[in-house]
């Protein structure tokens, strides 16, 4: 079974004592939540704040992850950030292909992989995020750009380096906007991504590999959009921002211990 995995994107919000205090709330907040260990957590601060939130991080299973990584190791590339630097920094994860960068800076599937590669050789573990445009849905082309991306981004990796990657579906159109795909429309986009890994690399690489929804997911609709059969987490935006509104969301991502019946996190079982 996949364990779910939920990973906050601060984006570029909050001041340094606020990214402190955020990371200090959720360590001591997940500390004392039940079942803990059933979910993985991370938390993608900006890159500015990374080793302040490490260390308001120590001791806790809150792990972290970058928002973007640059594909060389080194050199005369003024404001990117290596692989090694976020490893050194105490990193584990680091999301590449974010709507965000795609859309309003303007990356390609091609740097897109490129980054994906150099994540994994050097021991990170890239979040790959996937997603259509409102006018690409409304053109029935969301499995076209699903494929492309999925395709095109993951191009030349191997079956085993697969173990190593996340994928999050995020419809661009439910990115900060408050319209959240419905569960329903997220399983079948996620069983979608899930075939496509299957002709990718094989069945088994499919049913391993991780796919977390993101889009405007809250406390109030965590737990039924993670009960779905190939939703396997979250990617957070706004939510993740503050800490009763994150908690929420992980506390729907958690599996239901015991018997339905003593239980109602609205999951839709
Ligand atoms: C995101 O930034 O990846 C995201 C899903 O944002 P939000 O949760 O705010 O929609």
């Amino acid at each position: 079974m996949r364990k779910k995995f939920v990973a906050g994107n601060w984006k570029m919000n909050l001041n340094a004592s606020e990214a402190q205090s955020l990371a200090a709330e959720l360590k001591a907040q997940f500390e004392v939540c039940e079942n803990a260990d059933t979910i993985d957590v991370a938390v993608c601060p900006p890159f500015v704040y990374l080793s302040s939130v490490a260390a308001a991080l120590e001791g806790s299973t809150v792990e972290l992850g970058a928002q973007d990584v640059y594909f060389e190791g080194n050199g005369a590339y003024t404001g990117e950030i290596s692989v090694e630097m976020l490893k050194d920094v105490g990193c584990r994860y680091a999301i590449v292909g974010h709507s965000e960068r795609r859309h309003v800076i303007g990356e390609t599937n091609e740097l897109i992989n490129r980054k994906l590669h150099s994540a994994l050789a050097g021991g990170l573990e890239p979040i790959l995020c996937i997603g259509e445009l409102l006018e690409e849905r409304e053109k029935g082309q969301t499995e076209a750009v699903i494929e492309r991306h999925l395709r095109k981004g993951l191009k030349g990796v191997g079956k085993e380096q697969m173990l190593n990657v996340t994928i999050a579906y995020e419809p661009v159109w439910a990115i900060g906007t408050g319209k959240t795909a419905t569960p329903a429309q997220a399983q079948e986009a996620h069983e979608f991504t899930r075939k496509i890994l299957a002709d990718i690399f094989d069945e088994e690489v499919a049913q391993a590999t991780r796919i977390q929804y993101g889009g405007s997911v809250k406390p109030s609709n965590a737990a039924e959009l993670m009960s779905q059969p190939d939703v396997d987490g979250a990617l957070v935006g706004g939510a993740s921002l503050k800490t009763d509104d994150f908690m929420g969301i992980i506390k729907g991502g958690i599996p239901p211990q015991g018997d339905c019946s003593s239980c109602c996190r609205n999951c839709g079982k």
